[in-house]
């Protein structure tokens, strides 16, 4: 699928809760396998439907080999679909993350995420879950779960800490590992 890019209106969206008829039809079934598909190709950490143009309340969540060729400071998670996902900040403790998107080519910034968050959501088989994440994890849960409220990283990132991929590299990676280094 075509990973969509800022300035597209559907990425400012609120999508859609999911019911869980809808999400037993084979369509929503496909959906998330190309939701799976399409993330492993880009090498994101997660990828919301928001991102391909379908407004449902649906993301994966994976942090694999692909994902650490562009993140290799990710610690590895296992392939998450979440529906309708909830999250509850476990504690007022925060983290800045320096944070990417697949569909904000080009450009990275620091963004403050809850260090521990529970994620309250249903599987792709309709099974209620949670798991409590923390770190650079449940950083990218709530990155996620921004995308499925139509917002960016773009706009909780502090604009002066905006750098392209090359300069974060030359300039602040250091810093960052430095500092996130309790987390990885
Ligand atoms: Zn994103």
């Amino acid at each position: 699928m075509r990973i969509t890019t800022v300035g597209d209106p559907v990425l400012r969206e609120r999508a859609a809760e999911v019911s869980l008829e809808e999400l037993r039809t084979p369509e929503l079934q496909r959906l998330i396998d190309e939701l799976i598909e399409t993330r492993r190709q880009a090498g994101g950490a997660g990828l919301a439907a928001s991102q391909v143009s379908v407004l449902k309340r649906i993301a994966v969540v994976e942090v694999d080999d692909a994902t650490r060729r562009r993140y290799p400071y990710k610690p590895p998670f296992p392939l998450t679909v979440i529906v309708n996902p909830v999250l509850e900040p476990l504690s007022g403790e925060t983290l800045l993350i320096n944070e990417g998107c697949l569909s904000v080519p080009g450009l990275r910034g620091d963004v403050e995420r809850y260090a521990r968050v529970l994620v309250q959501y249903f599987d792709r088989n309709g099974a209620r879950r949670e798991v409590v994440v923390d770190g650079l994890t449940a950083g990218t849960f709530q990155h996620e779960v921004d995308h499925l409220d139509g917002v960016l990283f773009l706009d909780r990132a502090d604009p002066r800490s905006l750098s392209t991929w090359e300069q974060f590299e030359r300039h602040h990676m250091a810093r960052f590992l430095e500092r996130i280094g309790p987390y990885t």
